[in-house]
């Protein structure tokens, strides 16, 4: 076997024996996940693929790590490998304090126009939880990685840039609308079409994929209507164009203006009986009140940038909590992707080889499932599935589940390492 990129062809990735994937195992707690999670993906790979494959890993510098060795918090090296091999795999970094620093997260996503959050968010059986039906959850978010009030265009009180933008808005004659001028800071809220549009058709076309009914907007749009509730009129404009094989909410209520509610009724439950997927839309603070009283009733939630990541860690708090919530960061169209662990760098915990790690290897597994190696994908997530069910856990679980056994990061890794290996 040699060492090869994984590329892109006719919109399918391809998926040589031995792939190079660059890996940042990150500050803080990272070095320490990431070294449980890789003996867990060689072994998964080792037993599911018969030594007949294997990955190249590449190490790359990033966040404060590659700070103190560098200078730079994201050495160009390391931003020409990401940009070199599409599919890559993180832990958490810190995020640089102080003037003109931004999050190295926000910059790669940005950078690498890795438009699609993908946080998918399930219970595995007997991990703690708030509340009293946590199986209930499973829910696959996507989320808008590249807009939002996270573009980054903050101006402050008192500078130029502000000022300037308070002339534009008294010359609108909207500064009226800011309740303290001498003191306001600004930040904007870019929502484009496009945007919106390619996170939408993301979410519909990964429902067809996985056979999953329902696809919900998620949107403050009845307060900010021209970016929230475009990003509403967008989504549904983008359903439209599956035709026949989606039914909208938006015509269950064209349905029921012109012929009633019963009519509509019958004909939303017809579309559900004859397998047609359903998008809805739900106004954000509803929709924290909806997925705690019936998180049944959603299958794929699709938002706006921020929207997304309060309802990711919120969904999360429901089945255990951000250790053991995996994400990736996606370009369907590139190819280009890189999973991660969705929390920080914990630095209080940081070297004490005590917390989780099962949020970077189940990231890992969904890197296995993009890449299509699915068995693979399938073995670490019913060895964590095991070893959650049996009570071997890290602190974080420890606390919260009597009798359960305490183990420590890398010992957890060793758990999942034989169960994958008696599996
Ligand atoms: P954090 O996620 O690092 O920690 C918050 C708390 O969550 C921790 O105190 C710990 O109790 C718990 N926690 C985190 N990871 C855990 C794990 N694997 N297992 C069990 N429990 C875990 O958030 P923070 O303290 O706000 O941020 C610390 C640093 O991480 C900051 O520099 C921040 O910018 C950065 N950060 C990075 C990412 C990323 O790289 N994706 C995400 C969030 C925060």
């Amino acid at each position: 076997m040699t060492a090869e990129k994984i590329t892109m062809q006719d919109h399918q990735l391809n998926t040589p024996k031995e792939p190079i994937i660059p890996f940042i195992a990150g500050d803080g707690i990272g070095p320490e996940i990431w070294e449980a999670a890789q003996s867990v993906f060689d072994e998964a790979v080792k037993k599911a693929c018969k030594g007949k494959r294997k990955v190249s890993w590449q190490p790359l510098l990033a966040g404060e790590t590659a700070f103190k060795q560098t200078g730079e918090w994201l050495p160009q090296e390391t931003l020409d490998t990401l940009k070199a091999n599409l599919v890559a795999i993180k832990g958490p970094l810190t995020t640089p304090i102080g003037k003109g620093h931004r999050s190295i997260n926000v910059t790669l996503r940005q950078k690498l126009d890795l438009y699609a959050c993908f946080r998918p968010v399930k219970y595995y059986e007997g991990s703690p939880s708030p509340v009293k039906e946590p199986q209930n959850v499973d829910i696959d978010v996507f989320r808008e990685n590249t807009e939002d009030i996270y573009a980054g265009i903050d101006v402050e009180s008192g500078t130029a840039e502000a000022n300037k933008l308070q002339q534009l808005l008294k010359d609108n004659g909207q500064l009226e609308k800011v309740r303290f001028p001498e003191t306001t800071n600004y930040a904007i809220k870019p929502i484009s079409e496009e945007g919106s549009k390619r996170i939408v058709h993301a979410a519909i076309d990964y429902a067809f994929k996985h056979n999953l009914g329902h696809v919900t907007l998620v949107h403050k749009g009845n307060i900010m209507k021209k970016t929230e509730g475009s990003f509403k009129k967008w989504g549904y404009e983008e359903a439209e164009k599956y035709g026949d094989r989606v039914f909208t909410m938006k015509t269950y209520d064209e349905i029921k203006d012109k012929k009633g509610q019963e009519v509509a009724d019958d004909a939303l439950t017809a579309a559900e009986y004859a397998g047609r997927l359903v998008i809805n839309d739900v106004i954000t603070d509803n929709f924290f009140q909806q997925s705690l009283l019936h998180p049944e009733n959603f299958d794929v939630v699709v938002t706006m940038n921020l929207n997304g990541d309060y309802i990711s860690d919120a969904l999360a708090a429901q089945v255990g909590g951000i250790g053991i919530s995996p994400g990736g960061n996606i370009n369907y169209e590139s190819g280009r992707a890189i999973f991660e662990a969705t929390h920080g760098t914990a630095p209080q915990f940081a070297g004490q080889n005590k917390l989780n790690p099962t949020s970077l290897i189940l990231s890992g597994a969904m890197m296995f499932d993009y890449i299509g190696w699915h068995e693979v994908a399938q073995l670490i997530q019913d060895a964590i599935g095991v070893a959650i069910r049996g009570k071997h856990v890290t602190l974080d679980f420890a606390k919260q589940l009597p009798g359960s056994e305490l183990l420590s990061t890398s010992e957890y890794g060793n758990f999942i390492v034989k169960t994958i290996d008696f599996s």
